[in-house]
């Protein structure tokens, strides 16, 4: 069987969270009470909970990450509490715009995975609602089941997820991410093309780029230009 990295084809990496839908959702918000109650349950003070999220969050992209290693908890049950309690239903609904977005890629150009740090039951819930699920080939996500689970920014992340996809190729990669750290790990991997989704942020100051440097954008619609070698030709 041919393998996949032999068909030529770029691989554009979507994050889930905050990139396929708007931060508005406040989703990390309803997330961020949940993690701080579950860092309550295991017996620390509300000041405690919010200091170690936060270092937690900072030192290794995820809390739950720095949970499993420091504490004796169940990810799984962490991530039933957490993710799996949001009424994501009531929180975030399909943008039409992203999904013409995501069917004018030309799939003889390049596939759609998806590249989270949630378990695979929070993401593929959320690109169910979004009605995004069918155009995504595959998703690399946090293996929660896996107590040595890796996660973004970590390196060993990334090269699993070129393992899973059966990439050969790290400039065959287009990544796109709302975690600044996320992108800049990607770049130290030399991934081809590393995009910083900045939400909001005046302007986006994507421009044509030949380098694996750091592309900002404002809204996922710049992809278009960004990645330009991807997508449907417009004219006739
Ligand atoms: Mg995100």
């Amino acid at each position: 069987m041919a393998n996949a990295t032999e068909d030529g084809r770029y691989i554009v990496w979507l994050d889930i969270d905050n990139t396929l839908y708007s931060s508005n959702a406040k989703i990390a918000d309803a997330m961020g009470q949940r993690i701080h109650a579950y860092f309550v349950s295991l017996g620390l003070r509300d000041e405690e909970a919010s200091e170690l999220h936060s270092k937690y969050y900072t030192q290794y992209g995820l809390a739950l990450r720095g949970l499993v290693r420091h504490h004796e908890i169940d990810a799984l049950d962490f991530d039933r509490r957490c993710d799996g309690s949001l009424p994501l239903e009531d929180m975030i609904k399909p943008d039409p715009s992203i999904r013409q977005l995501l069917e004018d890629i030309d799939t003889s150009k390049a596939r759609i995975w998806g590249l989270t740090n949630a378990y695979h039951t929070h993401a593929r819930r959320v690109l169910h609602i979004l009605q995004l699920e069918d155009l995504f080939e595959g998703l690399v996500y946090c293996n929660y089941a896996d107590p040595n689970f890796t996660c973004k920014p970590e390196p060993e992340f990334f090269t699993t997820a070129l393992t899973k996809a059966g990439v050969a190729d790290p400039s065959k990669c287009l990544f796109v991410d709302d975690s600044r750290n996320n992108v800049q790990a990607a770049r130290r991997l030399d991934w081809g093309s590393c995009v910083h989704f900045c939400e909001g942020s005046e302007k986006g100051i994507a421009t044509s780029s030949n380098e694996n440097r750091e592309i900002t954008i404002s809204c996922l619609e710049e992809l278009r230009n960004v990645w330009p070698q991807i997508f449907k030709s417009t004219d006739k």
